[in-house]
């Protein structure tokens, strides 16, 4: 007999002889310990073939597996399968799949820690609230069906999250459920909603858990003992056998795809397991992605619509301010902002301020000649940070000290162009010295747990502001917010990438709906620039639907997705010259690639051309087909396999160009 074995690695299966004495015992989904180049590894059985079945052409010596760790799978049938898909679909392999599946203790027989985030003991009862009508018929909708997806597009405060708790309520006995969330909305308040609902059947999978409770949940989870878990990307590999539903909220969210290694989508790994299992979806959104809108249009999923906010309150008023005309106090902050922060913590309010780039600032320029930093190994302007008084490379996190001299003429006239959040906070203090607040970007909440107990303070209304990057604009329910606004909107509607006005678009909704979900009203200001952008008249309406409509076109027009899929490979040199050299070679062969069906755009110079001391070009292949896309890239990659010096990487459907 033979087994092929999975490991946690970047690779497919291997094939081992099993020995007559495990032959009865193996199961596929068993963890087996087995011979691995000069060691031992511990790996899962993909699949087992009997002799009969063995054609011995190979003439391959074979290792024998060594032991068997598990007498029932570990992993069950169903789970075994969707690794295979994601290895498969992502042009990539089932061993990093379950590398980024399974805990990897489970590999390693590595045991350790303990909790880090303790939850109240007491668990407070669920308050029963009536519905509102479409709530409820959102709700009647879900429940009438055992398959198929559903979109759910809510505004900001329409109570999707109940939606969510009554529809895993209504599944049928021994049935569970995944609820996705991007890692930030995941805050005290909503594992408190979840617990007074679920008690200890819910379980939370997110990065503030140790190796030890990670272990234990994820037994717990096999064993049967919990039957929902509220989770990041990673928790769409829950193993479960009897899925009832999965809920992806805020779908649109780019935290659901990973950016390295294995590059998938958590939501579109939902998808596909929801058509392998045979189990339904809620796409639960404010501001749906145009490629979820658009299947909902076309009838691929089930559109579900919550119009109004709870209690009837209203959105909130959404004041764009026109940084050209309006006058300014400080360097990011104008007079009407400033003003109506003021006036905001002078009522007891809370306020919400997202400027959208981190550090102080990032343009440190000297003004007799103009020279800026760049960062040695990449091709990024160095973005200083004053409170470590370094320049900051936001791609490979090396850093510079600044000198006195300017580098280049030795001038002493620095300026700081620009600005983060850092220098945000700097004029905050000065002009609002009463307002007590807290900063919450990527440098604030290195720590575990740092983003969480933020997040705690404000829930708790021990400060009167958040002042931050992105994070602080998404999922959050602060019924005290009144006032939320973005510091510079420029920042969004400059990127070189055919989503920017989609995300800022979504991003802007996003932080306006932050503001007014309690009882008071809500405002919204936008400082920009640039005033007339298109995505304002929408933004300004909280019309999601003509905001569609106007994209949906542009995106036609040049066959982006929805109309198209995507495949991105990305090349990297270590020399310039090699990679301009090798590129030329790769150029000449894509050019009788061409053809049935894939558009090949490129190869060029990525648009951020060097990162890491590595030289990037990439090729874009567009095709209407999934699979035939996917089946050229195959190809593609298979015929540029022997070309040296080059690192590949590849990313269907991805969703940054840079
Ligand atoms: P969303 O997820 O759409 O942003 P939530 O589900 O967080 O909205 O609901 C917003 C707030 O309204 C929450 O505090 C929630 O408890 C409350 N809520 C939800 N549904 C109702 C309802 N039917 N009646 C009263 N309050 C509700
Ligand atoms: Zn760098």
């Amino acid at each position: 007999m033979k087994a092929d074995v999975l490991f946690p690695i970047n690779a497919g299966a291997f094939t081992y002889l099993v020995p007559e004495e495990f032959e009865s015992r193996i199961k596929i989904g068993a963890r087996v310990l087995a011979p691995f180049r000069r060691g031992k590894k511990i790996g899962i059985v993909q699949s087992v073939q009997r002799r009969a079945q063995i054609s011995d052409s190979r003439k391959i010596i074979l290792k024998s597996i060594e032991g068997l760790l598990d007498d029932e799978p570990f992993l069950p049938e169903n789970l075994l399968n969707i690794i295979q898909w994601t290895g498969q679909y992502y042009l990539s392999n089932s061993g990093l799949a379950l590398k980024n599946a399974v805990p990897s203790a489970f590999f390693t027989g590595k045991k350790a820690g303990r909790s880090r985030i303790n939850y109240d003991e007491k668990i407070k009862k669920a308050k029963t609230l009536d519905l509102t009508g479409e709530q409820i018929n959102a709700l009647s909708e879900i429940n009438s069906t055992d398959k198929g997806v559903f979109l759910l597009h809510g505004v900001t405060g329409s109570g999707k999250t109940e939606v969510y708790i009554r529809a895993i309520k209504s599944l049928h006995e021994g049935r569970e459920a995944i609820v996705l969330v991007p890692e930030i909305a995941i805050t005290a308040q909503m594992i408190e909603r979840f617990r007074s609902n679920f008690g200890d059947s819910v379980v939370f999978f997110h990065s503030g858990l140790s190796i030890g409770e990670r272990i234990t949940q994820w037994r717990k989870m096999r064993n049967g003992e919990i039957k929902v878990v509220i989770g990041v990307r990673s928790a769409v590999f829950a193993p479960f056998e009897n899925i009832g539903l999965i809920v992806v909220d805020e779908e649109q969210e780019a935290s659901y795809k990973q950016f390295e290694g294995l590059r998938y989508s958590a939501r579109d790994v939902a998808l596909a397991r929801g058509q392998l299992e045979g189990f339904k979806l809620i796409l639960g959104s404010a501001t749906p992605s145009m490629e979820a809108y658009y299947n909902a249009k076309n009838g691929k999923f089930r559109y579900l619509e919550l119009t109004q906010r709870v209690e009837q309150r209203p959105l909130p008023d959404v004041e764009i301010i026109d940084m050209t005309k309006e006058e300014k106090q400080t360097f990011s902050m104008s007079s009407k902002l400033l003003k109506a922060l003021k006036d905001n913590v002078g009522s007891g309010h809370q306020s919400l301020i997202m400027l959208n780039r981190r550090g102080y600032s990032p343009f440190f320029m000297c003004t007799d000649c103009g020279h800026t930093y760049k960062c040695p190994a990449c091709s990024i302007t160095l973005i200083y940070h004053k409170d470590t008084n370094t320049l900051n490379c936001h791609y490979c996190g090396s850093f510079l000290y600044p000198e006195v001299q300017c580098p280049n003429c030795k001038g002493t006239k620095i300026k700081h162009l620009g600005a983060g959040t850092q220098r945000v906070e700097e004029e905050i203090i000065s002009l609002i010295p009463e307002m007590s607040f807290k900063r919450m970007d990527r440098d604030t909440t290195q720590k575990k747990l740092s983003h969480y107990r933020i997040i705690k303070q404000m829930e708790e209304k021990k400060i009167d502001m958040l002042l931050g990057t992105q994070m602080v604009a998404k999922g959050h329910d602060f019924p005290d917010v009144t006032l939320s606004a973005v510091i510079s909107a420029d920042i969004a509607l400059n990127m070189p990438d055919f989503r920017t006005a989609e995300r800022a678009f979504q991003l802007f909704t996003q932080l306006a709906g932050r503001a007014g979900r309690g009882d008071a009203h809500g405002k919204a200001y936008i400082q920009t620039y640039e005033p007339e952008h298109y995505v304002f008249d929408y933004v300004r309406d909280h019309d999601y639907k003509g905001f569609y409509d106007k994209e949906i076109e542009l995106r036609k027009e040049l066959s982006y997705p929805p109309f198209s899929k995507l495949v991105r490979i990305v090349f990297n040199f270590k020399t310039k010259e090699s990679a301009k050299n090798i590129m030329k070679d790769i150029s000449k062969k894509m050019k009788t690639a061409e053809g049935s069906g894939v558009e090949i755009l490129g190869p060029a110079p990525a648009p951020i051309a060097k990162i890491r001391n590595l030289w990037r070009w990439h090729l874009i292949l567009k095709g209407k087909n999934s699979k035939v896309l996917r089946k050229k890239s195959t190809e593609i990659l298979e015929m540029l396999k022997d070309i040296k010096d080059v690192r590949t990487d590849v990313d269907v459907n991805p969703i940054s160009m840079l």
